[in-house]
């Protein structure tokens, strides 16, 4: 008896997650999702109408197959292997100079001296920039003029935070007010906090993710970048869903692009905060303003794991995040990476790599680059759908299963995830059944953004 009734109630127990399944991804707009889970749940209901009016004498029978498969599954979770993996640092990490980055290239005139003289010492970037150059650049005329409003937007938004570039450093005065570490990194969070940023950490600035030389920016184009502060504080913002969802059209590069003004913003207050204290502090904004890699400060400050598709997956906002930096030598409390699985997930995923239109993202092993173990991105590959889109594209963000909402029903089974691999396995299976392996592209442009 007792076995019946909880098979019973575990039945009861699925019928009402799978509601709530329903009702979620009503709110999320999620059809797919709801046409699933609404057959789902016709069918559960179905099987138990019938058993309790037409076969009440195999109610045990059934009951007791429910909590036998239940507890199977549970066990299955419970036991198998916690997912390890941890990003590896496997020799010693080169400085990168940012006159080799993509942008900093695309940023060379044509054919001007800069450019004559990047390209002589650097031939194996030649054919395949010449062919990118070939494309229309982002958000230029040829764009704008497909989608007037959006594109016009993303422009205006990129040019405020080149409008702040000469605000991100100063000179602090003579005083300074001396805390302890602890009551300084409370303080720096707490700001950082309420200028509006969802996720902050800290970290010692590992000389390794400081730029060795100027690429891009108001400073001299070649020069030598000393930035030797000790701490690196890094946050991130979370960028909306419905927005990201539409990529790779316009309405993601409008997100970004705001996220970055707001980045630029706390950044530039934050480190006019500190230096107001009396410590040095320069904040590293968007438009070319960066002497540090956001990335790897963010991964070593605790704020996520770095995953296939090479950009920042965080606990609740997955990639769908921008990323801000400040490096000062305010004395702070660093913070440890964080480790939830997202090696072992991205091992069984690849949903970014098969939905990736350029296939710029691996999916097989990964592999050793400058110091360490990391799936390689063909960013050059990657850059050139760009240009064709006119747009940050963000495809990759947009199917990851991490980048669901931060809501309670993602983040239970985010949370379920990071403690099981076969709980790993079913959630990637699940994604594909419910979202699409091959998810398509929406279209809810911003209320009153759309034409
Ligand atoms: S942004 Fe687009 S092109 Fe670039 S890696 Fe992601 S999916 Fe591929
Ligand atoms: S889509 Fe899958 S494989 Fe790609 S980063 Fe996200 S979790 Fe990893």
């Amino acid at each position: 008896m007792i076995l019946l009734i909880l098979g019973w109630t575990i039945y009861l127990i699925l019928i009402f997650f799978v509601l709530v399944f329903l009702i979620y991804s009503l709110f999320e707009k999620e059809r797919r999702a709801c046409l699933r889970s609404g057959l789902i749940l016709l069918i559960l209901t179905g099987i138990y109408s019938v058993i309790f009016t037409f076969f009440p004498e195999v109610k045990s029978c059934f009951f007791a197959g429910i909590l036998t498969m239940s507890v199977v599954v549970v066990f299955w979770i419970a036991v198998s292997s916690k997912p390890r993996d941890k990003i590896k640092i496997t020799g010693k990490q080169k400085k990168v100079d940012e006159r080799d980055t993509i942008f900093a290239r695309f940023d060379l005139e044509n054919k001007s001296e800069k450019y004559k003289k990047y390209y002589s010492e650097h031939k194996e970037y030649i054919a395949i920039d010449e062919e990118i150059r070939k494309l229309n650049d982002i958000l230029d005329p040829h764009f704008i003029k497909k989608d007037p409003v959006l594109f016009s937007l993303a422009d205006a938004e990129f040019n405020f935070c080149e409008k702040q570039l000469l605000g991100v450093d100063g000179n602090e005065p003579a005083i300074r007010f001396e805390r302890l570490p602890e009551e300084n990194t409370r303080i720096v969070k707490n700001t950082i906090n309420y200028l509006g940023s969802d996720i902050c950490g800290i970290c010692k600035l590992d000389q390794a993710y400081v730029y060795s030389h100027v690429g891009r920016g108001p400073e001299t184009y070649g020069s030598k970048i000393e930035c030797r502060h000790k701490y690196a504080i890094v946050f991130g913002i979370e960028m909306r869903a419905d927005m990201i969802n539409c990529a790779p059209q316009a309405p993601v590069i409008v997100e970004s692009a705001k996220q970055y003004v707001e980045v630029a913003k706390i950044s530039i207050i934050c480190a006019s905060l500190i230096r107001r204290l009396g410590y040095p502090a320069r904040a590293h904004i968007s438009e070319s303003n960066y002497q540090v890699i956001a990335t790897p400060l963010a991964w070593k400050a605790g704020l996520g794991e770095i995953g296939r598709m090479g950009i920042l997956i965080t606990k609740k906002y997955g990639p769908r995040i921008r990323l801000g930096v400040i490096t000062t030598d305010l004395p702070l409390i660093p913070d440890e990476p964080a480790v939830f699985g997202v090696q072992d997930f991205c091992k069984k995923c690849r949903k970014c790599a098969e939905n990736c239109p350029s296939k710029a993202i691996p999916s097989g092993e990964k592999l050793e680059e400058n110091g360490v173990l990391k799936w390689v991105i063909k960013r050059e590959e990657c850059y050139r759908y760009w240009r064709k889109v006119g747009t940050d594209c963000a495809r990759c963000i947009m199917v990851c299963p991490y980048s669901k909402p931060n809501n309670l029903l993602h983040n239970i089974i985010r949370n379920i995830i990071r403690g099981s691999s076969a709980a790993q396995t079913i959630s990637v299976k699940g994604d594909d059944f419910f979202y699409g392996r091959y998810p398509k592209k929406k279209q809810p442009l911003h209320p009153g953004l759309n034409q």
